[in-house]
């Protein structure tokens, strides 16, 4: 039987970077489909953002799409109270923005290594931050959540997954790990969850050329147990629940959502 989770997340207000493409878009959808409102954060593509919010409001949700740097304190604040002033709080903050910048080691520049940690370790810290203080801010609201505020990281199964020619990414997402279980320490005081989502390989543009032919899918397949590579839905739904009131115990955990890519497949026939 179909489950209705379409009022789960209803009166609740949640901030998705990174949401006009991918991950961050079927996150936000999600999010609006089991009923809260959701800002649409870009960087560089409003058509794009507009689409995702299009399709939200067609389908008789509550959407806005705000443009912010999120590796940019300043901007991130103002971002921050755009939403606050639109929608009058927000309950639930998904930092998910994140880049790829590639390089082998020996050849990696500064300017290549700063750029990934400012975007996907700085920025997750600054959007954690502006939520947290928002989610004091506004007080509890035990009608509406039983927790004052959800924070969710969009990690990576390379947060425990070593990744030759992508240190700078693969360090990014190790860091997140600390951030949330540091953050989630010393928030659950406050009833506010910190959590992470460790995604492994999904069909996005971010790894685009990893699955957008058959040999390329069929090598990344030999990295999945489960034998599927992952689509953004998958993602989005299980966003959507650890933001709800059915997960409210779960704290300062990483979920990963990977087709088993962290069961170690190389030795699945004896290593
Ligand atoms: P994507 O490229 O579609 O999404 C990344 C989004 O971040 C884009 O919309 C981009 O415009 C935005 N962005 C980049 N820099 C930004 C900035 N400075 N400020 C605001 N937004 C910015 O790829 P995706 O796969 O949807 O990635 C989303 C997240 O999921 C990333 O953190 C990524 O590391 C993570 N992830 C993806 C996969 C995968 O297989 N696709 C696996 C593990 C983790």
């Amino acid at each position: 039987m179909a489950t209705d989770n379409s009022t789960r997340l209803a009166g609740q207000f949640a901030l998705v970077t990174g949401a006009s493409s991918g991950i961050g878009a079927a996150v936000a959808k999600a999010l609006a489909a089991q009923g809260a409102g959701v800002v649409v954060n870009y960087i560089g593509n409003p058509e794009a953002a507009q689409a995702v919010v299009k399709d939200i409001t067609d389908a008789g949700g509550q959407a806005l799409a705000l443009q912010a740097d999120v590796s940019k304190e300043d901007q991130v604040q103002a971002m921050f109270q755009q939403a606050i002033q639109r929608f009058g709080t927000l309950h639930i903050v998904v930092a998910n923005a994140g880049i790829q910048v590639d390089s082998s080691f020996l050849d990696m520049t500064l300017a290549q290594w700063q750029k990934v940690i400012d975007v996907n370790l700085t920025g997750q810290f600054l959007c954690l931050r502006e939520g947290a203080r928002e989610f004091v801010r506004r007080g509890p609201q035990p009608d509406i959540s039983k927790a004052l505020g959800k924070l969710l990281c969009m990690s990576s199964v390379h947060e425990v997954i070593p990744w030759a020619g992508h240190v700078n990414y693969a360090t990014s997402k190790g860091g997140i790990l600390q951030l949330m279980k540091s953050t989630a320490q010393e928030l659950a005081p406050h009833k506010i969850r910190v959590n992470s989502i460790g995604p492994g390989a999904i069909k996005t543009p971010i790894n685009h050329d990893a699955w957008a032919t058959p040999e390329a899918e069929a090598k990344l397949l030999t990295l999945i147990p489960y034998n599927r590579v992952g689509v953004p839905e998958d993602i989005g739904n299980l966003a959507a629940w650890l933001c709800s009131d059915e997960a409210d115990y779960i704290t300062g955990q990483t979920i990963f959502m990977d087709g088993g890519m962290t069961l170690y497949p190389g030795f699945a026939t004896n290593g």
